[in-house]
C-alpha cells in the first residue's frame, strides 16, 4: 500500500487554526486589543464598520514591529511572548499562542502598519488569506495600526453564519469592555460606523466602571478587597437590591484577563444569599492577582477559561470576602441568626 498521509500547506493549517480563533468580528476585536496592550500601548483606538463585518482596525501607541518581526507575526506559531513550555506557567502577557495574526490573515484582508521607535521609516503589509500582497517602507508615527477588512472573505459558510449586525456589534462591544475594564490604565476611544461609542479616559478601577456603565453605576458599587498569600482580591460588587434578573454584569478578572468561572460565580452568589431578590443574580467586578505559577490558562485558544491551582481555597476568601463587604455596607440580611 502506498503512503497516503501528507503535511498540510500552511494557508490550509491556518484556516482550520482560525476556526478556533476567528468565530466572528468579535473575536477579531479581543485579538488585536491584546496585542496592542501587550505592545505597552496607553492609548487605543477601534474603527469598526458594519459590526465588524467590513472592518475592524486597531491602531495603538505601543513599541511596535521592525520589518522583519512585521513579516514574521503573521506566521503560526510565531511569537516574542514565550521562548519555551515553562514560560507558559509564569505569563505575563494576554498572548503567547502566537495564532491570531496568522488566523485572522486567513480569513481577511489586512493591512498592518508598524514602526519602532528607532526606526526612521516604518512597515506595510497587505497581507489576504495568507499569501502577502504587497510589502513595502512607509511613513507612520511610532505604534501599530492593523486593519482587517472583509472578514470569512474566503469562507461563505461562516460568513453566512454570522448573526444580524445588532448582535454581532453587541459581541463586539462586550469584548471590548471586557478588556477595557482589566486595563484603566490605558485610554481607548471606539467608533462604530463613524459614530463615537466610547471615550475612555485613563481612570482608576471604579472610574473606568462608571464611565463605561453610566454615573448611576457609581452608587451602586460596594468595594470588595482581601490580600492573601494565595489570591489578592479587588473589586466591587453592585448593591443587591440593585441585582437584575438578566445576566450581563458578572465579571471576574485574572491577572487582568476576563475569565468565565462558573464556580467562582457560585462563590459570589453563595455570599449573597438571602439578599436577592428571587431570581436575580449577583453582579460583580471582581479582579484577582494570584501568581502565574499557580494558573493555568492554555485550556482554551480564546482563553476565557482559567484553571487555579487551588480552587477551593479562592472560592471560600472571595465568600468571605464579599460577605464581608456586604456586611460592612450594612446590607446583611435583617433575619440573619443561623450565620
Ligand atoms: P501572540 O500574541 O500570541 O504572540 P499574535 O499572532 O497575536 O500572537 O501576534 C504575533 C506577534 O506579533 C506578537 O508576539 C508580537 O510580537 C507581534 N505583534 C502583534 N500585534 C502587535 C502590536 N499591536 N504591536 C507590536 N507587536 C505586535
Ligand atoms: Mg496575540
Amino acid at each position: 500500500m502506498s503512503d497516503i498521509i501528507k503535511l498540510l500547506p500552511d494557508h490550509v493549517a491556518n484556516q482550520i487554526a482560525a476556526g478556533e480563533v476567528v468565530q466572528r468580528p468579535a473575536s477579531v476585536v479581543k485579538e488585536l486589543l491584546e496585542n496592542a496592550i501587550d505592545a505597552g500601548a496607553s492609548q487605543i483606538k477601534i474603527l469598526v464598520k458594519d459590526a465588524g463585518r467590513t472592518l475592524v482596525q486597531v491602531i495603538d501607541d505601543g513599541r511596535g514591529m521592525s520589518t522583519t518581526d512585521a513579516r514574521l507575526s503573521f506566521e503560526r506559531h510565531a511569537t516574542s511572548k514565550i521562548k519555551s513550555a515553562d514560560d507558559l506557567f509564569a505569563l505575563c502577557t494576554k498572548g503567547f499562542r502566537g495564532e491570531a495574526l496568522a488566523s485572522i490573515a486567513a480569513v481577511a484582508h489586512v493591512e498592518l502598519k508598524t514602526k519602532t521607535e528607532n526606526e526612521e521609516v516604518g512597515t506595510r503589509i497587505e497581507i489576504e488569506g495568507s499569501t502577502i500582497k504587497e510589502q513595502e517602507v512607509c511613513a507612520t508615527i511610532k505604534g501599530t495600526s492593523i486593519a482587517v477588512k472583509n472578514l470569512f472573505y474566503n469562507i461563505p459558510a461562516r460568513r453566512n453564519f454570522l448573526k444580524s449586525d445588532n448582535v454581532e456589534l453587541r459581541h463586539v462591544i462586550d469584548e471590548f469592555q471586557r478588556v477595557a475594564l482589566a486595563h484603566e490604565g490605558i485610554g481607548f476611544v471606539m467608533y462604530h460606523n463613524d459614530n463615537e461609542l466610547f471615550n475612555l479616559q485613563r481612570a482608576n478601577k471604579r472610574q473606568r466602571i462608571v464611565s463605561i456603565f453610566g454615573a448611576k453605576t457609581n452608587e451602586k458599587l460596594v468595594p470588595v478587597v482581601e490580600e492573601t498569600e494565595i489570591v489578592e482580591i479587588d473589586g466591587f460588587i453592585i448593591k443587591p437590591e440593585f441585582s437584575k434578573k438578566t445576566k450581563g454584569e458578572q465579571f471576574f478578572f485574572v491577572n487582568d484577563r476576563f475569565i468565565k468561572h462558573p464556580y467562582l460565580n457560585h462563590s459570589v452568589n453563595a455570599a449573597f444569599d438571602g439578599l436577592l431578590p428571587d431570581r436575580s443574580r449577583a453582579s460583580y467586578f471582581i479582579y484577582l492577582k494570584v501568581d502565574p505559577k499557580t494558573i493555568d490558562i492554555n485550556i482554551h485558544p480564546t482563553k476565557t477559561e482559567v484553571k487555579f491551582e487551588d480552587e477551593h481555597a479562592i472560592y471560600n476568601l472571595l465568600r468571605a470576602a464579599v460577605k464581608h463587604s456586604l456586611g460592612q455596607f450594612n446590607i446583611a440580611p435583617i433575619l440573619d441568626f443561623n450565620r
